[in-house]
Order: structure tokens, then C-alpha cells, then sequence
């Protein structure tokens, strides 16, 4: 018989939206935890509920989120729909007591994300934010390196995370202002968060410039450079793009004592290298690569079980969300934003 602590594992999700991320990483990922298992998907479209069950072996199909909150069988929700619906939906599974992993960015401003967090809070459920890059061995490595002193004092960070997207999201990240669409509420995001991971440190400020260079509509960004200054001193430089196809991508960290320099490093699939280089040479390390979003669903199911936290939590989510913000107001104005997190 399972003991309480693997029975408070064994978990029944609810996918709030029919959404690309989640038959392409998601469900796998949940499957993948013992004892877990998608049991019912909502899409605002009936049909695609359907489709998207039937090709995904899901139970049950609903196009009302108040029946999917209201499936006994559902105790946690992934929420993946376009950034506007997050804040509503969220705070609907914490009123019906589900625990929730949500999308980023959490919300469109910083009050909804907190709102979202305090709901969850309040609500007595796990939340947590699917910040993926977090759980790779890659970004794993460079936080302990940083933080064994490695490198000495971190100075400064590069971000190389300017790619191309692909023809099938070509979508509403280019012509829905309402959605969130841009590449900062995209991309930068995604960069705030292994930063702040890597370097244990919180962004303060921000400058940037955005470009729009066809692929976006007219007035959203597809490309941005962007320059972070971090409470450690840290002054990091992001490059993020929809419109790149050959860049690469890759992550370094500079400190007094050493350079961390990661490649093929900001992506979904569990690959990439990291060097040290430092007076002695150059040092490459040998990586147990897992699937991220396997890691990531796996630390939420044990912070439900009442171990740990999850690997990005709500509040994270909240910070990534509120530097991302500042880079599109400096972007915007022309002068230093500084990182809002209230
Ligand atoms: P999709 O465009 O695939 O899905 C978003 C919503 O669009 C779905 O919920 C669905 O609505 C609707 N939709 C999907 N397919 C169709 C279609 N063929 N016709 C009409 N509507 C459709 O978005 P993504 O999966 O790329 O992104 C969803 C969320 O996940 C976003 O918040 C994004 O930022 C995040 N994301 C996170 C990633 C990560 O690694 N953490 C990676 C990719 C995305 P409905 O549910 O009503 O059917």
C-alpha cells in the first residue's frame, strides 16, 4: 500500500487550455511523475477540447473552466493559455482549492501577479511558475559555480537568447497587444528568471531598446537588447528575438576570478554546454541532462506533498514578470526604469 506521502503525490491535472506547450512538453511531463496523470483539458472552443482529449488520451473535455474546477478527480491545474486569461483562471482554481502551475508571464502587470500569489496563498494551494530554464543541468551548474565563488565576484552577465519563431507560433505573440504579445513578455521573461536563478541576485533597473522588424505588427517588438542592473552590483546584457534563425544561444557569467561561458543553453530541450575558464584554463563539466519540464512538474508534485518548494513559485513569477516590465518601460520612454516588484 502507498504510504500518505505518496499518496498526497498521486495527482489528477486539470490543463486549462488546449495550448502548443502543453501537448508538446506538458502532458508528457506530467505523465512521467508516479501516480499522476492528466484527467481532463478545458479550451474555450468545444471542439478542440475534444480533439485535443482524444489525441492526448485525456478523460474528459470541457469548454467551461466552472466544470473542469468543479471535476472531483482534478487537483491540480496547468494553466497554458494566452497571458490575459492566466490572472481569471488562476484565481478560479484557487477559490475551488486547486493547487496551480501557471504559465508566464503570470500576468500582464504586476498587481494581477500579486493578486494571483496572495490568491493561491490564501487559498492554502501550491503555486508555482513554469520558468523552465531553471531545471536544466546547464543553468543548474552556472548557479553553483557562482555561488561556490568560482568565478570570484560576478561582474557581469550576457544573454544570448535571439531566436527564431517557429511558422506554428507565429500567432497572437505578433498581433495580439492584449494577449501579451511581444518578445519581452516573451523572452526577457524567461532571461529575468535565470538570472535572478544563476546569480542569486534581484534585478533593480533597467534600459533597453526594442526593434520591430516586420515579423511583430506594427508597434509590437520582435527584438530586444536590454541592459540589467542587478542589487550585487551585476550589470547583465539580453538579447532576445522571434526573428534570428543562426544566432545560438548561450548564457555567460564574468566575475573577477573567472568566466562561466554557457552555450545552447536558453532552450526547451535538455542540451548545452558550460565551461569555466579562469588563470588554470578551461574547465568543461560533464552534465546529467534531464527533460525540464519532467524536473519542474516533479518539484511541484513534492512541494504538494508538503517537501520543498517549487523550482520557480509564484512569487518568482511575480519578479520575472516585474523586470520584463521595466525593460519594455525603458524600452518605451528612453530612460532607466527602475524594477517595480510592488
Ligand atoms: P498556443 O497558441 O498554442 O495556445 C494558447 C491558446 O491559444 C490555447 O489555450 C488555445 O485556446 C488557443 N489555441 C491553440 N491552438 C489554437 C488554434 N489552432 N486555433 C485557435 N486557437 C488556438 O500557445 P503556447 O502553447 O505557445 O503558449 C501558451 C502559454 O504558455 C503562454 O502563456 C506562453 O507564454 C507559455 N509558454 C511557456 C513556455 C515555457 O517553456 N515555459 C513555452 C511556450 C509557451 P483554448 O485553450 O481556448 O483552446
Amino acid at each position: 500500500m502507498a504510504g500518505e506521502g505518496e499518496l498526497s503525490k498521486a495527482i489528477g491535472w486539470g490543463l486549462i487550455g488546449a495550448s502548443t506547450i502543453a501537448r508538446e512538453w506538458m502532458v508528457e511531463a506530467i505523465r512521467a511523475q508516479p501516480g499522476n496523470d492528466v484527467v481532463a483539458v478545458m479550451s474555450a472552443d468545444p471542439d478542440r477540447a475534444r480533439t485535443f482529449a482524444a489525441e492526448c488520451r485525456i478523460a474528459a473535455s470541457y469548454s467551461n473552466l466552472q466544470a473542469l474546477l468543479a471535476d472531483p478527480k482534478v487537483r491540480a491545474v496547468y494553466v497554458s493559455t494566452t497571458n490575459e486569461l492566466h490572472r481569471p483562471q488562476v484565481l478560479a482554481a484557487a477559490a475551488a482549492g486547486k493547487h496551480v502551475l501557471c504559465e508566464k508571464p503570470l500576468a500582464l502587470d504586476v498587481a494581477a501577479a500579486r493578486e494571483m500569489v496572495a490568491a493561491c496563498a490564501a487559498a492554502g494551494v501550491v503555486m508555482a511558475t513554469n520558468h523552465h530554464l531553471r531545471n536544466a543541468a546547464t543553468h543548474r551548474k552556472i548557479h553553483e559555480l557562482v555561488a561556490a565563488g568560482a568565478i570570484g565576484r560576478p561582474l557581469f552577465a550576457r544573454v544570448f537568447h535571439a531566436v527564431y519563431l517557429p511558422a506554428h507560433l507565429q500567432g497572437w505573440r505578433l498581433n495580439r497587444p492584449g494577449a501579451g504579445a511581444g518578445v519581452v513578455l516573451d523572452i526577457t521573461v524567461h532571461d529575468a528568471d535565470t538570472l535572478r536563478f544563476v546569480l542569486s541576485a534581484e534585478p533593480i533597473e533597467a534600459t533597453g531598446m526594442a526593434q520591430h522588424a516586420g515579423m511583430a505588427e506594427a508597434g509590437l517588438e520582435d527584438g530586444v537588447m536590454a541592459l540589467l542592473r542587478f542589487d550585487n552590483g551585476v550589470l547583465a546584457q539580453l538579447h532576445d528575438a522571434f526573428t534570428v534563425a543562426h544566432a545560438g544561444t548561450g548564457l555567460e557569467v564574468h566575475g573577477s576570478e573567472g568566466s562561466i561561458i554557457a552555450r545552447n543553453v536558453m532552450t526547451q530541450r535538455p542540451v548545452g554546454e558550460v565551461t569555466l575558464r579562469n588563470a588554470d584554463g578551461e574547465t568543461a563539466f560533464a552534465l546529467e541532462h534531464e527533460n525540464l519540464y519532467v524536473r519542474g512538474v516533479r518539484a511541484f508534485v513534492q512541494a504538494v506533498a508538503g517537501e520543498g518548494q517549487p523550482a520557480a513559485t509564484g512569487e518568482d513569477g511575480v519578479r520575472s514578470l516585474a523586470t520584463a516590465l521595466a525593460v519594455l518601460e525603458a524600452s518605451k520612454s528612453g530612460r532607466a526604469a527602475k524594477v517595480r516588484y510592488q
